[in-house]
């Protein structure tokens, strides 16, 4: 299958645009030139509904929605396109409304690049002991836009590509160096959009380099989403999938993470043919996603969607909370609602598809699941845990912070029983201040 891109200066070429209404065409002008936007034939033509559109998972999480943006945001940038508005004013006005958006969540630029020999290593991220992420320079776009990304500044230039990284000898240089780490997750963007021979030399490097503390290596992808002609059709597909078959061969564990928002991306006769020849490669496919006002908030959605993927043989990992940033407001679910849909979904699986940890913010200080609401004295407190930690001592403690109906995130949570700060803060702001 040919790869179509789809994006702001020619979607209206895509075959079915006429179910659109000419309004929701013009709001996805108007939205589109803030957020990102990019679909292509493979969600046009076998994942979206069209008859259905408005309510459609997976047109809501590519095509921009009206409400993605504030009212008054929304009208200016309507102002301007409906005046004709050059293209520079309309960039200066659209970047104005993207830093209101909060584009660099959890101190994800400042906090987390490690140093090589004083040189700070841009394109790595090491923030948990045993995993390092890795970003490398040509997997900084996908096959497709989720609406809800929070990458979104690497895709609307808004600032040069802070994360991405060329060269995997200096990657092996720190792995050498930090004997603690034992998984490298290659990610982006999405890393497999880079051409095959690129992924071919990251993984076969990884492995020559022969690191000893080094046992599993993680790709974090959204291709079965997007584009699985990725492992079928494309003319490099073999590359790809030979180069898996090495890292496993090689007695590395490979763990693909899959990022899936909605049990219809499971269903198409392509993605079971794609996840079949990844499994066929000994690579283990793992998911994730959050939880999504607007695509995927219901505890049917998610029950079905664990169902399903284990039933393909994949192994469900993490749901997470949507985070503050971009449309937050159209996406965002309360913590207390979030805890209630997954109590719901995982008490409806098996055993089986109870792999699943969440639901989880990933903050500064780490990575924070709900464990659930409860009533200690009189007083309804959240109950929470890290899975995973800066501290990695913080892991697996319960503690509790005041209940909230509103709170979207970690951010709006106080502890609970009049204590002055959750157990964690003063070292946390130690670690920053030094
Ligand atoms: C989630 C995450 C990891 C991986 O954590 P695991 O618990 O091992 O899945 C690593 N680094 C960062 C920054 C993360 O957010
Ligand atoms: S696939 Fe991942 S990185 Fe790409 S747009 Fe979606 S959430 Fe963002």
């Amino acid at each position: 299958m040919r790869y179509q891109i789809y994006a702001l200066h020619n979607y209206r070429q895509i075959p079915q645009i006429d179910k659109l209404s000419e309004e929701d065409k013009f709001n996805i002008e108007v939205v589109g030139s803030v957020l990102p936007f990019k679909t292509n034939n493979y969600v046009v033509d076998e994942l979206i509904d069209w008859d259905n559109y408005k309510e459609d998972p997976i047109f809501i999480l590519n095509f921009p929605q009206k409400n993605m943006l504030d009212e008054a945001d929304f009208n200016h940038m309507a102002k301007l396109i409906k005046s004709n508005a050059d293209k520079a004013t309309i960039k200066e006005e659209a970047n104005i409304i993207r830093e209101k958006l909060n584009p660099h969540p959890a101190g994800q630029l400042e906090y987390n690049v490690p140093e090589l020999n004083g040189v700070k290593l841009t394109g790595v991220q090491h923030k948990y002991n045993e995993t390092m992420l890795f970003f490398p320079a040509q997997g900084q776009t996908c096959h497709a836009y989720c609406t809800f990304c929070f990458r979104w500044p690497q895709f609307t230039n808004m600032d040069e590509m802070k994360f991405a990284m060329k060269e995997i000898e200096s990657v092996i240089a720190y792995l050498k160096e930090h004997t603690e780490i034992t998984d490298v997750l290659i990610t982006g963007g999405d890393p497999m959009v880079m051409k095959g021979k690129i992924i071919d030399h990251y993984l076969t490097s990884l492995i020559e380099a022969n690191i000893p503390h080094l046992r599993n290596i993680r790709i974090g992808s959204k291709t079965l989403g997007f584009w699985p002609y990725r492992y079928l059709t494309d003319e490099d597909a073999e590359v790809v999938l030979n180069a898996f078959k090495k890292v496993t061969d090689a007695g590395l564990s490979l763990a693909f993470m899959a990022h899936f928002n909605h049990y219809r991306e499971l269903e198409t006769e392509t993605v079971q043919n794609a996840i079949k020849k990844i499994r066929a490669t000994g690579a283990q496919i793992r998911t994730q996603s959050p939880l999504l006002n607007n695509i995927n908030a219901k505890p049917e959605i998610w029950s079905k969607m664990w169902q399903k993927q284990v039933q393909l043989g994949l192994i469900p990992y993490y749901m997470f909370i949507a985070r503050d940033t971009g449309a937050q407001k159209y996406f965002g679910v309360t913590l207390a609602d979030a805890w209630e849909i997954f109590q719901k979904a995982y008490t409806r699986v098996s055993g089986i598809c109870r792999t699943v940890r969440g639901p989880s913010m990933s903050c500064t200080p780490g990575k924070v699941r709900i464990i659930g609401i409860t009533e200690v004295k009189g007083e309804k407190s959240f109950v929470l845990e890290f899975i995973q930690g800066r501290n990695s001592n913080w892991v697996a403690r319960p503690f509790f912070a005041k209940y909230s109906a509103k709170a979207l995130w970690m951010d709006d949570l106080k502890p609970a029983f009049n204590q002055e700060e959750f157990f964690f803060e003063e070292e946390l702001s130690d670690m920053f201040l030094g």
